[in-house]
């Protein structure tokens, strides 16, 4: 029986959208394209989400990688949190599930400043039973630890957790570890999902 549904955050519950976001600033698609390659996905960024940088490093480590781009980076690093806009219908089957009687826990790779500052917007992030955030516990999918950590400081069984992530890797390595697995791609329709688990929603 489903007693516990876990939520990665980006892409789940928040939009995450960098090359969409970017087209505010830019029309430059070639531009927007290597802007995503050499910021969010490089290894400074893994250590923002790892927690091992702070965000004002970060982005003085990205200009002096590259001082061409100092004014975009500037601009980018000023704004890129206002992208974090939540998934309406995600966030309303959160409060079903709590309705219902499910606890319900965050499993997201995101960085701590990030969070302070949807947290701080969003009432909704307190109806979570548990959370672990990779910018807080310096640990990030698809680290396996990262998914025990969550399993032993709640004392979830996992056979009755279900996992919820975008990235199909991320959910690979629940699945070692005996949690039932969602993918939520473009078009996944996730009430129907949860029900053929036989979750009440
Ligand atoms: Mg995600």
């Amino acid at each position: 029986m489903i007693r516990n549904i876990i939520f990665d955050l980006g892409n789940v519950i928040f939009n995450f959208k960098p090359e969409k976001f970017l087209r505010k600033f830019t029309k430059d698609e070639n531009y927007i394209k290597e802007y995503i390659l050499k910021v969010i996905r490089s290894s400074i960024w893994l250590k923002l989400d790892r927690g091992t940088i702070s965000i004002r490093k970060a982005e003085e480590e990205f200009i002096k990688e590259y001082p061409e781009d100092r004014e975009f980076i500037g601009m980018f690093f000023r704004h890129w949190m206002e992208m974090l806009t939540p998934i309406p219908e995600n966030v309303k089957i959160l409060h079903d599930l709590k309705s219902n009687g499910y606890r319900i826990y965050i499993l997201s790779n995101f960085i701590v400043e990030a969070f302070d500052f949807v947290k701080n917007q969003h009432d909704f992030l307190s109806l979570f039973d548990g959370k672990i955030i990779s910018g807080k516990e310096k640990v990030i999918k698809p680290e396996l630890e990262i998914y025990q950590k969550l399993i032993n400081k709640y004392n979830l069984v996992p056979e009755e957790c279900i996992f919820i992530d975008d990235v199909h890797e991320f959910l690979s390595q629940a699945k070692i570890l005996n949690i039932k697995t969602i993918l939520f791609a473009r078009n996944t329709d996730l009430r129907t999902e949860l029900r053929n688990f036989n979750v009440n929603i």
